[in-house]
């Protein structure tokens, strides 16, 4: 593997060493908070905790967790730790319930997000000479210019085409020579299948050689359709507005769980329901601290994102802990006839078959006094024009899949290719019609 990286000092500094460098900066932001924050000084005051009683990074559990709904409580702006005048942009996630979740940044958080986003670009091979056309949508959400800044740091060429216009989209990239593309990836499927009808061969037409994909959860199915596709590397990148945005955490090309930037973020892994601490290496909440965040800080911020943190040096080098795919949200978790599952437990099951396509919907309903349990599910076009293959047989056999996944027996549909709508291709996985009938 070609190791070379953005800022060698910090990604391979010895983990003792960082460790050490998290505590230093935990203590300061701690002490930050206290000063600075009316909502902190009260909820620090109420655990009596202050800045002095933190003796090593084990003390962080003295601290009590924020929550999104601290958040939406505080909205817009109660959180704040700077003057207004100090804030130099706003971004916001549009919230599924109530108020949107702020993001606000202070000078030095913007240049610390364009750090971060330059160091994943290039964690994953994007240089100067790169042509970076980015898809995800500019304005408010993070993605845009998120990875905007970052590719402007490493000097690469931008396209700033943001969401829709889907065969425009695949024109500029033939016509202007995109390499590497943003987007996620349920529009990096879409832009494959527009090619596709367009007659477009990526591999032969297009000088993309890969892409990084997030702001969703996917699974390696997933990636390996669009790598196949596109003819490139798929990478996948988290972040969340509470926290910067994209460039929390980036893969390497080892393509083994996303490197989080541990210099600028604290992460543990909690029980969901007693808050209990897990150890490294066990699926929990992740719990993210930022520790350089001005504007609007955190302190253990709940993410409500499920994940397992690996903290071995990777093959790549680095020393920064790895987090494997995140395998749900605690709050995405849906709930029928008692049992318990994650929509991207359906997602794996289903996309073990090549027989099907990407694009599937799980329809929760009450329509009398029982749940009912749909999903539907695309054909791939091959599996659509074939009058060979046997449809029941093919269902039963994804049913098992599911049911040994999930424990759970759904309604299967197997539809046409482009029958379940989606806005700009991203597809609404989970209908849940239930909400609202009791
Ligand atoms: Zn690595």
């Amino acid at each position: 593997m070609n190791n070379s990286y953005w800022n060698k000092e910090i990604e391979t500094m010895p983990r003792k060493e960082l460790e050490e460098h998290q505590f230093r900066l935990f203590k300061q932001q701690v002490r930050f908070c206290y000063n600075n924050s009316s909502f902190y000084r009260k909820r620090l005051e109420a655990a009596s905790v202050t800045p002095d009683d933190l003796k090593s990074l084990k003390d962080v559990q003295k601290i009590p967790y924020t929550t999104k709904a601290d958040l939406r409580d505080n909205y817009p702006l109660g959180l704040l730790a700077v003057k207004n005048d100090d804030i130099v942009e706003v971004h916001a996630s549009s919230g599924t319930t109530g108020n949107p979740v702020i993001g606000a940044y202070t000078k030095q958080d913007i240049d610390v997000w364009q750090e971060l986003m330059a160091r994943s670009l290039y964690t994953v091979g994007v240089r100067s000479q790169d042509v970076v056309h980015i898809a995800y949508g500019y304005g408010l959400f993070t993605g845009g210019l998120g990875f905007h800044y970052g590719a402007q740091k490493i000097g690469a060429t931008i396209i700033p085409v943001g969401g829709g216009m889907t065969q425009r989209q695949v024109k500029l990239m033939k016509d202007l020579g995109t390499t590497v593309l943003c987007c996620t990836p349920s529009f990096a499927v879409y832009l494959a299948e527009t090619m596709m009808k367009e007659g477009i061969d990526p591999k032969t037409d297009l000088k993309i050689r890969l892409g990084l994909f997030g702001a969703e959860p996917w699974s390696e199915r997933i990636r390996e359709r669009i790598e196949q596709q596109l003819s490139i590397n798929a990478y996948d990148v988290y972040g969340l507005t509470e926290l910067c945005g994209p460039g929390v955490s980036v893969e390497c090309r080892a393509k083994h769980g996303l490197h989080i930037w541990e210099d600028h973020f604290l992460v543990e892994t909690i029980d969901p329901k007693s808050g209990e601490i897990m150890p490294y290496g066990e699926s929990g909440e992740m719990v993210f601290t930022p520790l350089t965040k001005a504007g609007l800080p955190l302190l253990r911020y709940r993410t409500g994102d499920i994940s397992v943190i690996e903290t071995e040096t990777c093959h790549c080098g680095r020393t920064h802990s790895r987090m494997m795919r995140v395998t749900g949200r605690s709050d995405d978790m849906l709930k029928i006839k008692g049992v318990k599952f994650f929509p991207s437990q359906v997602e794996y099951a289903i996309m073990s078959f090549p027989e099907v396509a990407t694009q599937y919907q799980i329809i929760l309903d009450r329509p009398g006094a029982l749940d009912t349990f749909l999903v539907k599910i695309e054909l791939a076009k091959e599996t659509a024009d074939n009058t060979q293959v046997d449809l029941t047989a093919l269902k039963s056999r994804i049913l098992e899949k599911i049911h040994n996944i999930t424990g759970l027996s759904p309604d299967l549909e197997l539809v046409k290719p482009g029958e379940i709508p989606r806005t700009d291709g991203k597809a609404k996985r989970v209908l849940d019609l239930r909400l609202g009938k009791t």
